[in-house]
């Protein structure tokens, strides 16, 4: 069985005090009513919750934690470990900052800092060579969608980055995000069989390339406009198994119910 993912993005919001507030505000809820529900699925490995902050918040949130039940991610990384590359960070300062996962490729990378499919293939491989794990981003513009090339977009966003990937470590390592541009930060959510019929094809093309055994064990995520009010049925895809959320993942109250509807 894949555990669910429920994963914020917090993109370029918050502060140290926010931070700090919220971590302590979901810690509080995973310990009282419906949250201790929650607490549990965590505990046996069935839901994940994980917070992706600011690089700069990184180190307040993993301090604010005092628990297991929310990991950190990163937004970025930069593939090279160290050296002359003003702005850049590296794996390693991730790892050390208490990082588990590094969001690559959000929609936001690729289209507005323009990072290429080669860039994001380097980024992928660091990755995996690190211990910190990758959350991997894919999806069409809406003239991709409109015009009929949603599968080719994601066929080749896949197939650059994951060509020198082996199936073990397709199947351990990686987690897919489908985020569609279109749908991200617009309010218009992908209907639950759009969003289902992408998931689907990802697997597929997972299965041809790594076999069925890994392929079954892919994580694949969906995000674009997720809210409490619309995340209960977009779970309950078959080829949906979490949620990649930006704007709602602000709110502690709508982030705690979109949790809850993954239980
Ligand atoms: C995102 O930032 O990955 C995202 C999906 O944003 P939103 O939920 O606001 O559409």
């Amino acid at each position: 069985m894949r555990a669910k993912m429920i994963a914020g993005n917090w993109k370029m919001n918050n502060g140290m005090a926010a931070t700090a507030d919220f971590i302590s505000g979901l810690e509080k809820w995973f310990a009282e009513g419906e949250g201790q529900k929650a607490a549990r699925a965590v505990k046996s490995g069935r839901v994940e919750v994980v917070l992706a902050p600011p690089f700069t918040l990184i180190a307040s949130a993993v301090s604010a934690k005092k628990s297991d039940l929310i990991q950190i991610a990163a937004q970025n990384v930069y593939h090279k470990q160290k050296g002359a590359f003003t702005g850049e960070v590296s794996l390693s300062m991730l790892e050390e900052a208490g990082c588990k996962y590094a969001i690559i490729g959000h929609s936001e990378r690729r289209h507005v800092f323009g990072e290429s499919n080669e860039e994001l293939e380097k980024k992928l491989i660091a990755t995996l060579e690190s211990r910190v794990l990758p959350i991997f981003c894919v999806g069409e513009l809406l003239d991709e969608r409109n015009s009929g090339s949603m599968k080719h977009v994601l066929t080749t966003q896949l197939e650059s980055a994951w060509r020198s990937l082996t199936s073990d470590i397709l199947a351990d390592m990686v987690v897919i995000a489908y985020e569609p541009v279109w749908a991200i930060g617009t309010g218009q959510t992908a209907s639950d069989a759009d969003a289902e019929e992408a998931c689907d094809y990802i697997r597929t093309l997972a299965c041809d390339k790594f076999g069925i055994a890994a392929s079954d064990s892919l994580r694949i995520l969906y995000g674009g406009s997720v809210k409490p009010e619309n995340s209960r049925s977009l779970l309950s895809q078959s080829n949906i198994d979490g949620l990649l959320i930006g704007g709602a993942s602000l709110d502690l109250d709508s982030f705690e119910k979109i949790i809850e509807t993954s239980l």
